[in-house]
């Protein structure tokens, strides 16, 4: 059924039916959700090739403008423009300064970069790219992977290759409290018998604090997104002054005050909370967004939904002309 409806929004998608739902969704304004960049294609990025269609494709039929220039029409009372559209990018890797930015600047589209503190100021690495750089690093993979208390076998028939196990290691790992999660990822490397660098090897590094200034200079807005990535709610009360306040405190000092709204790492429904919620507004953060999209409109601003962007064009087209969105609304309405 729902592959049947995938292939007729494949063949009716160009001639109209994308069209038709920018149209009926003028007036819910998207948010969209990048990652990670690459100059060539590759698996988890958009490639450079991909973003200048997709920007060019903004261009034409949207009015692109960054998160805090949206919350600053909603905040005084007033309506978004029809088909507003707002690009934002988790975590804040280099590749954004690097492959990223010279195309949005070059398509003149606005854009919103959520970097986590503490990665910039080279405190540390993402722990799923630990993950990914660990299991790169022994040339075979063992028949079984340990991260106490995770531990993985090899199971006839199934797929076992870095990505499956990567993929595996990270949905066991979200659940665990954060100290867990990084001696889980100690152990994993002394079992494999190597060590984790104490920074990041360039292909997981973080933009840079000057990086930042310069683009904020040139219209890119940032905002932020923690200072070390963790799971909110698993946060104990004293740290979240760490993890939100400070994380404000270290994007004003070393780019100026100014008004910023926040990202909740991971984004799921689990990974933010009321508690967590009010801390991000009282800490001063315009507002904040998800990393899920379930047809809701925006009437919270500290919950605001994101369609995620992705390297397919069919995927992209989908979330870009609210197709996606329209397609969530009707499942909501079925359902209730
Ligand atoms: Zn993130």
């Amino acid at each position: 059924m729902v592959a049947g409806l995938s292939r007729v929004v494949r063949a009716l998608g160009p001639i109209g039916l994308y069209a038709a739902s920018r149209g009926l969704t003028r007036r819910h304004p998207r948010i969209l959700m990048y990652h990670r960049f690459s100059s060539e294609p590759r698996r988890g990025f958009v490639s450079s090739g991909t973003l200048a269609r997709q920007l060019t494709m903004i261009r034409r039929h949207f009015n692109p403008v960054t998160l805090s220039q949206l919350l600053d029409i909603w905040r005084s009372g007033g309506k978004a423009a029809p088909n507003t559209i707002v690009l934002t990018v988790d975590d804040g890797y280099r590749d954004f300064h690097d492959v990223a930015w010279p195309l949005l600047k070059r398509h003149d589209v606005p854009a919103t970069l959520f970097v986590t503190t503490g990665f910039v100021d080279g405190e540390l690495w993402l722990w799923p790219d630990q993950l990914a750089w660990l299991l790169e690093s022994v040339q075979t993979l063992p028949e079984q992977v340990v991260a106490p208390p995770v531990q993985l076998q090899r199971q006839p028939g199934k797929v076992w290759n870095r990505s499956t196990v990567w993929q595996a290691l990270v949905n066991a790992l979200l659940r665990l409290p954060d100290g867990e999660k990084h001696s889980a990822i100690a152990a994993l490397a002394a079992g494999l018998g190597t060590r984790l660098p104490a920074a990041p090897p360039s292909e997981y590094a973080a933009v840079s604090w000057d990086q930042l200034r310069q683009m904020q200079l040139a219209g890119l807005d940032v905002g932020g997104h923690t200072h070390s990535h963790p799971t909110l709610p698993r946060v104990a009360d004293a740290d979240l002054r760490l993890e939100i306040d400070h994380c404000r405190e270290r994007l004003d000092a070393e780019l100026g005050p100014r008004p910023r709204p926040f990202c909740y790492p991971n984004g799921q429904p689990a990974d933010f909370s009321q508690a967590v919620r009010d801390r991000v507004e009282k800490a001063g953060f315009t507002g904040a967004v998800v990393a899920y999209a379930d047809g809701q409109p925006h009437h919270d601003l500290y919950a605001l939904r994101r369609h995620a962007a992705a390297d397919s064009d069919f995927q992209y087209s989908k979330a870009l002309s609210g197709l996606e969105w329209l397609g969530q609304r009707v499942r909501r309405m079925v359902a209730a």
